[in-house]
């Protein structure tokens, strides 16, 4: 990868960021249209440093074995599984891409980047068993989710993760699923095998280059402004087609590129910390990863969980995340970040967000108040007999949460999943918000495909379904398909446990 500043030489496309978007983009690009030439823009010194590094997030391949924001109950306690079949075939996507990648020679062995761990669904309380048994029954039967095992017995959970009912009070109402498909994704990892792989290729990857300005010029490029982090100079470049895949740096430059898309939006950030244990003796009695519900009034990524990692042939458990404030974009962002992100069309939606989200206004405040003792209190509900010397406070990445104006209400709202904006032209597309994330990122690029380049889509749809065997089809209906992809990819993937 590159320090130099950037060449003079005008790419096709520009990627803006090294993170896990533009990598996976830099990937799909490579197998369509290898002969344009692709230049990737990172300001940070390497790549995958924000969101994607490997201590930045949880690493969960979100599939929806375990996460209970994507199975709501209705009214009736019946449980919907559209969402988390939507969430698992888009997890499939990448699984079978991941595994393509592997397959060409991408690295020695998939273990670099992803592993088997289960995923567990964990609850309290006899409502919460009433939900998880709904849950499970309405899950078990979706050919996505076969196998996946139920239990509120507290001796079937003590063999499925020992730490989190040893010192628990035998009589307390536990329930939890179980699906041992389950993965752990080192995504810093995959980005840098990805970028390198795409160099490889001859895609330019250049570090320390700070994307500064996007320009539209009259024949329809893009003018992209690159400041070196170093000397402070800058250069151009022009590129048919520009990707913002710049994490949390996406608003203020889709904002400085000025298309009308980008208009009524804007970010409010949330960071986070987890702790952290590589207690051998920890470790080996909690060889998986739970996720837990949501307190009253927070929002969904606050689900509190406890996840086996595996980075850099290490591993540890996590636990948390523990929101609080700061008003930067990125890790290494700025303390106006906010304040500049705010613009006169998007006002109204920043306002109306400020006034209607008390519930998370409430929820981040208690969240940042908490002493040390409160939040290892919280850690003692998975793990009763935590010590405190045991864990290490890391502080994980910046999210940035998507406000935008309700198209019926006109009013400003909050919303927790990503929202791909791309340019009525099809010349620029870039991504705010960050779940489920990492893990749909193969789905995220393919639809960026779809709507940037409808007149090649068509012609590259062959080549993409040779890669990834269940794009644009539905694996909950062609079980067949599922049965192969599944078999596939676990075999290439070496997804055994
Ligand atoms: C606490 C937390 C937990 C998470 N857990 C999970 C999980 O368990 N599973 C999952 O699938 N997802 C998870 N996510 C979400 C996931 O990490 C993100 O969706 C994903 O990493 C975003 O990738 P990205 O490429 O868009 O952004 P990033 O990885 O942030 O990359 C953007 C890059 O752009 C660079 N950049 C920014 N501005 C500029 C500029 N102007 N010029 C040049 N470069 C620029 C940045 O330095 C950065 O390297 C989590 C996120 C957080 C914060």
């Amino acid at each position: 990868m590159s320090t130099e500043l950037a060449p003079v030489t005008d790419p096709d496309v520009v990627l803006v960021g090294g993170g896990i978007m533009s990598a996976t983009l830099a990937s799909l690009l490579g197998i369509v249209a290898p002969d344009w030439s692709v230049a990737v823009f990172e300001s940070g010194p390497s790549v995958a440093e924000e969101s994607s590094g490997p201590w930045n997030n949880a690493g969960t391949g979100h599939a929806a074995l375990c996460e209970l924001n994507y199975t709501p109950a209705g009214p009736d306690g019946r449980v919907d599984a559209t969402k988390a079949a939507t969430i698992n075939e888009q997890f499939q996507l990448s699984r079978q891409f991941w595994s393509h990648l592997v397959r060409r020679g991408m690295t020695g062995s998939p273990k670099d980047f992803i592993t088997p761990v289960p995923h567990i669904s964990f609850v309290t309380g006899e409502k919460g068993r009433a939900y998880m048994r709904n849950r499970y029954t309405s899950l078990v039967a979706h050919p996505l989710f076969e196998g996946m095992e139920y239990t509120d017995d507290p001796s079937t959970f003590a063999e499925w993760v020992p730490l989190m009912m040893a010192g628990r009070d035998p009589a307390e109402v536990i329930a939890a699923t179980r699906a041992v498909a389950g993965t752990d994704v080192n995504f810093g990892a995959l980005t840098r095998l990805q970028l390198e792989d795409a160099e490889n290729r001859g895609v330019h990857v250049h570090v320390g280059q700070r994307v500064d300005d996007l320009e539209r010029m009259d024949d329809g490029r893009w003018k992209v402004t690159v400041e070196d982090a170093v000397t402070g100079e800058h250069r151009t470049v022009r590129a048919r087609f520009v990707f913002v895949g710049a994490g949390g740096g996406a608003l203020p430059l889709l904002q400085k590129a000025g298309i009308p898309e980008i208009g009524g939006f804007g970010g409010f950030p949330v960071s986070g910390q987890f702790l952290r244990t590589r207690s051998p003796e920890l470790v080996s009695r909690h060889q998986a990863k739970v996720y837990g519900q949501a307190a009253v009034g927070a929002p969904p990524m606050s689900v509190p969980h406890l996840d086996l990692r595996l980075v850099d042939g290490e591993y540890s458990l996590l636990f948390g995340p523990y929101a609080g404030f700061s008003p930067k974009f990125l890790k290494a962002g700025s303390m106006f970040d906010l304040p500049l992100s705010v613009k006169p069309n998007n006002l109204g939606s920043m306002l109306g967000v400020a006034r209607t989200e008390l519930a998370l206004t409430r929820y981040l405040i208690g969240e940042l108040l908490q002493s040390r003792a409160a939040r290892h209190r919280t850690l003692q509900g998975f793990v009763p007999l935590a010590e405190q010397g045991d864990w290490d406070m890391i502080t994980a990445g910046q999210r940035v949460q998507v406000i935008k104006k309700d198209p019926n209400s006109g009013k400003g709202i909050l919303q927790f999943g990503t929202e791909l904006i791309t340019g009525a032209d099809g010349s620029i597309a870039g991504l705010l918000g960050a779940s489920p994330g990492a893990s749909t990122a193969v789905s995220a690029m393919l639809t960026l495909m779809e709507r940037c380049f409808p007149q090649q889509i068509d012609g590259w749809r062959p080549a993409l379904q040779e890669a990834i065997p269940s794009y644009g089809r539905s694996l909950a209906t062609d079980l067949t398909l599922l049965r192969e992809v599944r078999d596939e990819t676990t075999k290439t993937l070496e997804l055994v446990g």
